[in-house]
Parts: structure tokens; sequence; C-alpha cells
């Protein structure tokens, strides 16, 4: 293979110096730099990704405008306590509700459809033990959503292979992914965020007189005043010290299935399971609980272990007896951590990350944006 071309003087120094860089431009990164500029307008906010669109999680997941579900609950509860588990879902709450009025319903192709978490005959112990606790989550988070998350509803109508009462939720809905990061693209390059792919960062250098310098692998190079990293899978990369674990998600897409009688959203598996209607298609993902060592990594490929779980899911569970193919299959990048809260993150003068997003960042992304801009704006 040629060698890359070496940079020109010109281009570089183009580049060469920014008040704000952003490394990262899914919708964390962009939704960043975009309230970073709307509260500095005369400084320069550059956004580089070393994909030309985006390369990790945000165009690449299942369009959940995701509230959550009672067995991923009852799990966060088991993994940190009670008032951290609760407050993640008052963040995802508010972030939903924040993102719908940022960019519009119609235009992201937002349904409020609600989600069910549905069960299989196999799993009827765990839908007893959620049901059993269905009161006290909702006494805990009646107040933040203004009406009870859960209840349980009939899964009759849905044709599928289940027990015939599911948990629901109505404060959720589905979305449609590649409008969504259209919109906070467009958003955010019209509040005169400057953005560039095909740039792929090294670790972050800092210079005496104070600046971050960003080399990049094409040869380019970034002194920034100040740096925010928005990685979010791939943050450990850059910046080793951060706890963040890159976890692959795997996508199927399937073809039309004509009698599909139900539209929606649905969890399975405290959460390790989700699929969706897309039309009369199905997306499903998920999986990795089938080998959390194999699945903790940053490669883009998908296995043939997981398609042929969350096939036979869908043969034997989803639509049972339907003829179908599989037309789209991919992976993607989140950033996780046993505790699932999001990275929002001073680490030293200048520099700072807003990374782990887990398998909620379309719900957090308005938040943590947000609440990003304005620690750069206390601490800077
Ligand atoms: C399969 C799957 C399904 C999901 N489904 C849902 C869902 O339904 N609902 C929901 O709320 N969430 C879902 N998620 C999670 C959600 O998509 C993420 O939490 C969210 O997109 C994170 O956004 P981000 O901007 O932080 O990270 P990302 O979108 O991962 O963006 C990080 C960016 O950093 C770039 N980058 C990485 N390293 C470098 C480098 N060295 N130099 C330059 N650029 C770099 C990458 O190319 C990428 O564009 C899903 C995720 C996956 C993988």
């Amino acid at each position: 293979m040629n060698p890359l071309p070496s940079v020109s003087f010109w281009e570089q120094q183009w580049l060469k110096n920014t008040d704000i860089l952003v490394i990262g431009s899914g919708i964390v990164g962009l939704q960043s730099a975009r309230h970073i500029k709307l509260q500095w307008p005369h400084r320069e906010v550059w956004v580089i990704d070393r994909a030309p669109v985006s390369l990790g999680a945000s165009t690449r997941n299942a369009g959940f405008a995701c509230f959550g579900s009672m067995g991923e609950i009852l799990d966060d509860i088991s993994r940190t306590d009670k008032i951290t588990a609760y407050s993640l879902y008052e963040k995802r709450y508010k972030g939903l509700s924040q993102l719908l009025a940022d960019f519009g319903e119609t235009s992201i192709g937002y349904e409020k459809t609600g989600g069910y978490e549905v069960f299989t005959p196999e799993a009827a112990a765990e839908y007893e033990h959620l049901s059993a606790n269905i009161d006290k989550v909702n006494n805990a988070l009646k107040d933040i959503a203004g009406e009870n998350p859960f209840q349980p509803k009939s899964t009759a109508k849905l044709g599928m292979k289940v027990l015939e009462n599911g948990i629901y939720t109505p404060l959720e809905g589905m979305l449609q992914t590649h409008l969504l990061y259209k919109k906070i693209h467009d958003a955010a390059v019209a509040s005169g965020v400057k953005v560039l792919g095909g740039l792929t960062a090294k670790p972050p250098e800092k210079l005496d007189n104070g600046k971050w310098r960003v080399s990049t692998q094409e040869g380019y190079t970034f002194d920034a005043q100040t740096l925010v990293v928005c990685t979010n899978g791939y943050a450990t990369q850059l910046l080793p010290e951060l706890e963040v674990m890159p976890a692959r998600g795997q996508v199927l897409v399937t073809s039309a299935i004509p009698g599909l009688a139900w539209r929606g959203l649905m969890h399975a598996d405290k959460g390790y399971i989700y699929f969706r209607s897309l039309g009369t298609r199905i997306l499903i993902g998920g999986g990795r609980n089938l080998d959390f060592e194999a699945e903790t990594t940053p490669e883009l490929n998908t296995t043939e272990a997981i398609t042929q779980y969350l096939l036979k899911y869908l043969q034997d569970v989803v639509v049972p007896g339907e003829k179908f193919e599989i037309t789209h299959q991919w992976a993607g990048t989140m950033g996780m951590h046993q505790n699932r809260t999001p990275i929002v993150q001073r680490l030293d003068a200048g520099l700072y990350a807003c990374v782990r997003m887990g398998g909620m960042g379309v719900a957090l992304s308005a938040m943590v944006s947000r609440e990003l801009a304005q620690l750069v704006k206390e601490t800077r």
C-alpha cells in the first residue's frame, strides 16, 4: 500500500489551531460541540472523527428512544444501589424529553408506541419476580414521569410464543436512527461547529503553553485550548485511565413479514435481547450475555454464534412459523461499565471526557451534552 501523502504547509495552517476540539462525531460529540458553541459563539469549535460520518454506536443502534424495562432496572439496582439506578432512569426520562424538545418528533421519525417486556415460558420465575416489584419501582419513579412507568399488560395480540402477560411502559417510543443523526449533525453545523471526518486521533499530549495537542494517524496536528473526548466505547484508546469497556452490539434486520401482528418496542431477558418493528420488518439485537468476554471488543464484525442465537429467538419466540430472511446485519460499539452511569468529567486543565453511554445514549445524549458544556463553561 502507498504511504499516506504528506500534509501540505497550507493544510496544516488551516487546521493547526482551534479553541475547542471535540474528538468523536457521534450524537454525544456533536451535541456537546453545539452546546459549547452556543455558549461561546465567537470561539472556534471543531469536531473530528476517524470515519467519514461516525463509526461507533450513534449510526448503528436500534433506534429505541428507550426509558428501560423492569428487568433492566432491577438488574441495575443489583449492580449498584437504588439511588444510583433510579437517578439514571430520571436522566433517561428527562433526556428523552429534552431530545424531543430539541429536535421535534416528526423529523426524527419518533412514534410513541410504548414498549413491552416479554417473557418466554422458561422465564416465568423472572416474570413473577419483576411483577412483585412493579409497585415499588413505580412509587420510586412516578413523580419523575408523572405517571406509573410500568404496568402488567396482556401480550395476546402480539402473536409471540411468550407468557400471556408482559410488562408495559408507556414512556418510550421508536425513532429512525439516521434521521436523528442527521438532525443532530445539521444542528451542530448550523450553530457554527466544523465537522471533519477521516481523522483518527492519537492520545493527546499536554503542551507547556497549557494547550492540548492531538496528532492524527493521517499526519495532521491540532493544538486546542480545550479538548473534549467523546469517543465512547473507544475512550481508553486515547485516555487509558478511564474505566470504559468496549462492548460490541450485534443487530439483524429481517425481510418484510406481511402478517406481523404488532408495532413497537420489545425487551426481553433483562434487556439483553431487544427487538422492534421497522414497517413490517423486525430489527433484533443483543445476545452479548452469551459470551461477555468475547463481546468486550471494539471490533465491528458480526459472529455466527450471536447471529444464530438471535435468529433462533426470532423463529422460536417472536414470529413462530413465519418465513423471512435476514437482509441486513451489522455490529456497533457501546461504552460500558459495571455501574452503567456515564462519565461527564474534567480530567485535567482544559481536558474533558463525555463517554460511557451504555445502551442508552439516545436517551442520555441531550442531557449529558448540556452537562458537559456547562462543566466546560464553569471550569475553563
Ligand atoms: C447495536 C447497538 C444498539 C443500540 N441501541 C440503542 C437504542 O436503541 N437506544 C439507545 O438509547 N441507545 C442504543 N445504543 C447505544 C447508543 O447508540 C450509544 O449510547 C450512543 O450512540 C453513544 O453516542 P456517542 O456519541 O457517545 O458514541 P459513538 O456514537 O460511539 O461515537 C463515538 C465516535 O468516536 C469516533 N472515534 C473513536 N475513536 C476515535 C479516534 N481515535 N479518533 C477520532 N474519532 C474516533 C467513532 O468513529 C465514533 O464516531 C445502541 C448501541 C449499539 C452498538
